[in-house]
């Protein structure tokens, strides 16, 4: 662990390190039950007397923060007294565009190019950890040997029928009930998206999203002509007080959320923020459109889908394989009930005939064998270690102006960074040390943002550190002659 200090200031050095734990703890970055340095070592790195340091970590313990173990040092309490209230509260403004920008083809074809680069660290993108190969070449080999028969012929555009019994059962354990029969094996959540969009939304109508939203769901709108109102996220969800102004006013066709896992806040939603906002669909009679693309990756509980409180076939749900699989594989799904089932099947028919018959046999092979729930559950403990690597690296290298939340599973992290930077120049300058960042704005409508910036923490430590290291720098340094 290194302490930045400052010795220039009025503030004693004890405290400077108490205080920089403190922040570490409460912000996840150090977390429960683990082991803080020994006293000695703290010392030499941070180049300070032994005494400083135990004078810090006597604080720490007296507040609760951490407690002392005779012979093995100092730990994180397990029970935290207090826990800081989260810092996510941008400005509530609505954003009503005049017209779309979403830069979405550029900045997808931008990071893909560059994966081809040596040593790029990629915070742009949002992919899981490449974990697990030699069991994917096993599962997939078995896969094709399973399907032989079917290899050589097409499928019914809703999907594979094992598989599709497979992600019913799957839902079922996230509390969603739904039948085989309500599901439609999509080419990706992304071709979901395009599908219930095209269906519920005309040019000109009005579309309600999160604002930040995600960029592929933007560019579809602005592909079709719709009109977008951005509600603010708040630390808790969708401000559903301007939501329900703005339904009442403009009459939208369609809401557009993200409750678990959002992208590209991390934000999951509450279960009475969820009914509350299925009351204001149901109240209003405007569809929903639950895109929970992250859903598989949580480190904690989260509540069932919109869609399980969902009485009136007003609730789109999708999902993907994208996230806890790979994204190559292109296997999505919708869960859809009521009368819109048979439109969107046709739809899906007309627009590719059926998902990749292969694909989805390797799909349904890992979530057969037992080997998904396995692949799922490790990758969570990847993503955890790399998302605290993000937060102490963060903790470490930025700004004190800087923010961000600390999402409980999901790839991202959303970082609020200072006014005025100039974040195309910044991104350029990264990006000339091989760290590839996206501006904030690409995530708002009509790109009206505060400066942001989403960072994909699934990626190796050292890549972590270097990153996030060479932001802090550049970012200093634009603070400093602002
Ligand atoms: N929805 C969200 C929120 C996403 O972040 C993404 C991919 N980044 C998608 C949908 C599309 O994913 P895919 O088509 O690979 O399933």
């Amino acid at each position: 662990m290194r302490i930045p200090l400052d010795r220039t200031s009025s503030q004693p050095i004890y405290l400077q390190i108490r205080d920089r734990i403190s922040r570490m703890i409460s912000s996840g970055a150090l977390s429960p039950g683990e082991k803080l340095p020994s006293i000695r070592c703290l010392a030499q790195t941070t180049k300070v007397n032994k005494l400083t340091v135990i004078e810090a970590y006597g604080i720490l313990e007296a507040e609760g923060l951490v407690e002392a173990k005779q012979g093995s040092g100092y730990f994180v309490s397990d029970a935290q007294p207090c826990t800081k209230p989260c810092t996510f509260a941008p400005d509530q403004k609505v954003i009503i565009p005049d017209a779309n920008h979403p830069t979405f083809f550029d900045s997808y074809y931008t990071a893909i190019q560059a994966h081809s680069q040596p040593g790029i660290v990629d915070f742009s993108s949002g992919i899981p950890s490449p974990y697990g190969l030699e069991e994917l070449q096993k599962i997939a080999r078995r896969a094709v040997t399973k399907i032989s028969d079917g290899l050589f012929n097409y499928d019914l555009p809703e999907g594979e029928a094992t598989l599709r019994k497979q992600i019913a059962q799957m839902l079922l354990q996230r509390g969603l009930n739904v039948t085989p029969e309500q599901l439609i094996i999509t080419n990706g959540s992304k071709q979901g998206l395009s599908l219930a969009v095209n269906y519920f939304v005309r040019s000109g109508d009005w579309v309600i999203v999160e604002s930040p939203t995600y960029v592929g769901l933007l560019a579809i709108l602005e592909k079709i002509g719709a009109r977008v109102i951005g509600i603010p996220m708040t630390a808790g969800g969708m401000n559903l007080d301007l939501l329900e102004k703005y339904l009442h006013s403009h009459h939208p066709r369609l809401i557009y959320t993200m409750s678990t896992l959002h992208n590209p806040t991390g934000i999951t939603t509450s279960q009475a923020h969820r009914q509350r906002l299925l009351d204001l669909a149901i109240q209003y009679q405007c569809p929903i459109l639950e895109d929970n693309a992250y859903e598989g990756l949580h480190f904690d509980a989260v509540p069932p889908p919109i869609k399980a409180l969902d009485q009136e076939n007003l609730v789109v749900h999708l999902g993907t394989f994208s996230k806890t699989l790979m994204p190559g594989l292109r296997v999505g799904y919708m869960v859809v009930t009521g009368d819109p089932y048979q439109t969107l099947l046709e739809h899906k028919f007309f627009s590719d005939l059926h998902t990749s018959t292969v694909s989805q046999a390797i799909v349904s092979e890992y979530l057969a064998s037992g080997h998904y729930r396995r692949h799922v559950s490790n990758l969570r403990s990847v993503h955890l270690h790399s998302r605290n690597v993000m937060l102490r690296a963060l903790e470490e290298h930025f700004p004190p102006e800087a923010s961000w939340t600390v999402p409980q599973g999901g790839l991202f992290l959303w970082i609020t960074l200072p006014e005025n930077l100039p974040m195309r120049d910044i991104r350029q300058q990264a990006f000339s040390q091989q760290v590839l960042i996206s501006c904030g704005s690409l995530f708002f409508p009509g790109r009206q943002s505060y400066p942001a910036t989403r960072a994909c923490f699934s990626l190796e430590p050292q890549a972590i550190e270097y990153g996030i290291a060479t932001l802090g720098k550049i970012l200093k340094n634009h603070l400093k002659t602002a």
